[in-house]
């Protein structure tokens, strides 16, 4: 016989499993090459102390990522 508590435990450890599938996801999207929004052409990822962004060598545009 299950209680409602360890049903509801239950859910909750599902629920993290989820979560941190989707951290790993935006990880490996950080990785790839993106396009740029302005030209199109390929963004290369670069890094600066502490901070990741793309920059575009056609057009300059550079497009920061979220600080951790
Ligand atoms: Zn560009």
């Amino acid at each position: 016989m299950t209680t409602a508590a360890e049903t509801r435990l239950e859910e909750l450890e599902a629920k993290g499993e989820e979560e941190e599938e989707e951290k790993k996801e935006s990880v490996a999207l950080l990785e790839q090459d993106i396009e740029c929004p302005r030209c199109h052409d390929s963004m290369a990822l670069c890094s600066d102390f502490d901070s990741l962004y793309y920059t575009c060598e056609e057009c300059d545009f550079t497009l920061y990522t979220i600080k951790r």
